[in-house]
C-alpha cells in the first residue's frame, strides 16, 4: 500500500466505545420479562462474579462508579478536617469524593514516566490530618501497589484504589481489586465492561462491606440485629445518612453478561496497544507507555506523549491534525486543580511540575475491543503523518 494515495477515514473513530453482543442484550431482556427489574438477583449475581474475578471477599454495586467512591469514603469515615491524597492526573470524580464528605483534597504530583501517583510524594504530603489515600490506576496500569500499602499501613490510612481504568489488570500477580483496603471499579461504557452507568467497590472488610450497603440505600436496614429497636415485622430503621445509590437488575444482568467477555475484551487492548508501541517505538518526537516491571495493565487508555522540543504545536496543532484526519484523540486528563471550581476553593496557587508537563504534551489515541486492524492502521498513520510533517526542521 502507498502510504502517500491513502485517504483519511470517511467517519470519526472515538477513543473509546462499549461492545455489546446479542448474548448482553438476551441478559438485560430476560429481567424485563422478569418480576425485579431492581433489588433483585441478578445484583447478587453480578457482585459475586466481579469479587470472584479480582480475588476479593465481597462486592457492593452502585448506580455509577462515582456515587461507589462516595461510598468509599464514608465507609472510610472521611469527614470535614480529614485530609485525603490523590492524583491530579485523573477524572473528576477521584477528588469530588472526598469533597462530597466534607473532606480535604490533597493532590500529590505523578511520576513522570507511569503518570501515575509518585509514592514519594504522597509520603511527603502525610500529615496528622491525613486519613485516606485514593490511589488511581491510570490508564489501566496500577499503581506501586506494594509501596502505597506499606505507607498505608504504617501511617494508619485507607488505602481507596481507584481502579475505574484498571480491571482485569495485575500487580505482582495478583489481580488489581485485591491488592488495596477498597477497589472501586466503574460500568461506564467506555470502561472495560459497562452497565450503561454503574460502579462497584471490592473489598476484602466485612465492616466496609456493611458501611457501603447503608450508604447505597439511603442508611437505611431491616436487618433485627442491627437495630437500635423493633416495633414489627415492618420496621426500619435510618442509622446514617446514605443514599439512594443502588444499581438496577437490569444494569446487573448486563454486568454478569459483560465480565464473561472481560478476558477477551483486555486481550484484545492489549494487542492493539503492542501494535502501537511497535509502530513507535522507533518514531522521532514520541514517547511510547513506559509500563513499571510489576504492573500488568489492562489498557483502558494508550497515551501518547509528545516531544515539545521536537514537534512543533504539541499539544493544540497535533490535536487538531489528528482529528482532521477523524482519528478521535482525547486528553485525559487536564490537572483537577486548573478546574475553575478547584481554584475558587483554595487551590488557586497549586501547580505540580510533573503533572503540568503531562497535561501540555500527552494524546490519547483511539482504543477499544472492537476496534478493527483497519481502525488501528488508520491510527499509526496518521500519527506517523502528523509527527513526520510537523517535526522541526534542524
Ligand atoms: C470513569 C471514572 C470514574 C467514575 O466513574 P463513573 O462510573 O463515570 O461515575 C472515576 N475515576 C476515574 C479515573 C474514571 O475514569
Amino acid at each position: 500500500m502507498d502510504l502517500r494515495q491513502k485517504s483519511f477515514r470517511s467517519a470519526l473513530l472515538p477513543y473509546g466505545r462499549q461492545s455489546i453482543d446479542e448474548e448482553d442484550i438476551e441478559a438485560v431482556v430476560q429481567v424485563l420479562r422478569s418480576d425485579f427489574i431492581t433489588q433483585g438477583p441478578a445484583i447478587e449475581r453480578f457482585e459475586r462474579a466481579v469479587a470472584d474475578f479480582v480475588g476479593a471477599k465481597y462486592a457492593v454495586a452502585f448506580c455509577n462508579g462515582t456515587a461507589a467512591l462516595h461510598g468509599a469514603c464514608f465507609a472510610a469515615g472521611i469527614g470535614p478536617g480529614d485530609e485525603v491524597i490523590t492524583s491530579p492526573i485523573t477524572f473528576l470524580a477521584s477528588s469530588n469524593s472526598v469533597l462530597y464528605c466534607g473532606g480535604t483534597p490533597v493532590f500529590a504530583d505523578i511520576r513522570p514516566d507511569t503518570y501515575n501517583i509518585d509514592p514519594a510524594e504522597v509520603e511527603r504530603r502525610i500529615t496528622p490530618k491525613t486519613k485516606a489515600i485514593i490511589a488511581v490506576d491510570f490508564t489501566g496500569q496500577p499503581v506501586e501497589n506494594d509501596r502505597l500499602s506499606m505507607l498505608a499501613h504504617d501511617q494508619g490510612l485507607v488505602l481507596i484504589q481507584d481502579a475505574a481504568h484498571s480491571l482485569g489488570a495485575e500487580y505482582s500477580g495478583r489481580k488489581v481489586g485485591a491488592l488495596a483496603d477498597m477497589t472501586m471499579f466503574s460500568f461506564h461504557p467506555v470502561k472495560h465492561i459497562t452497565t450503561g452507568e454503574g460502579g462497584m467497590i471490592v473489598t476484602d472488610s466485612e465492616q466496609y462491606r456493611d458501611r457501603l450497603l447503608l450508604f447505597r440505600n439511603h442508611g437505611m436496614t431491616r436487618d433485627t440485629e442491627r437495630m437500635k429497636s423493633n416495633d414489627g415485622p415492618w420496621y426500619y430503621e435510618m442509622q446514617a445518612l446514605g443514599y439512594n445509590y443502588r444499581m438496577t437488575d437490569v444494569q446487573a444482568a448486563l454486568g454478569a453478561s459483560q465480565i464473561n467477555k472481560l478476558d477477551r475484551f483486555v486481550e484484545r487492548r492489549r494487542a492493539i496497544a503492542e501494535q502501537y508501541n511497535r509502530a513507535f517505538s522507533d518514531l522521532q518526537g514520541v514517547t511510547i507507555p513506559y509500563q513499571h516491571p510489576d504492573a500488568r495493565s489492562s489498557w483502558h487508555l494508550y497515551v501518547l506523549r509528545w516531544d515539545e522540543r521536537v514537534i512543533r504545536g504539541v499539544r493544540d496543532v497535533v490535536f487538531a491534525e489528528m482529528r482532521a484526519r477523524n482519528i478521535g484523540v482525547n486528553v485525559h486528563y487536564i490537572p483537577v486543580y486548573r478546574q475553575p471550581y478547584y481554584q475558587s476553593i483554595g487551590y488557586a496557587d497549586i501547580s505540580l511540575p510533573e503533572a503540568e508537563a503531562y497535561y501540555r504534551t500527552a494524546m490519547t489515541l483511539p482504543l477499544f475491543p472492537a476496534m478493527t486492524d483497519d481502525d488501528a492502521a488508520d491510527v499509526i498513520h496518521a500519527v506517523r503523518e502528523v509527527a513526520k510533517s510537523l517535526t522541526h526542521k534542524q
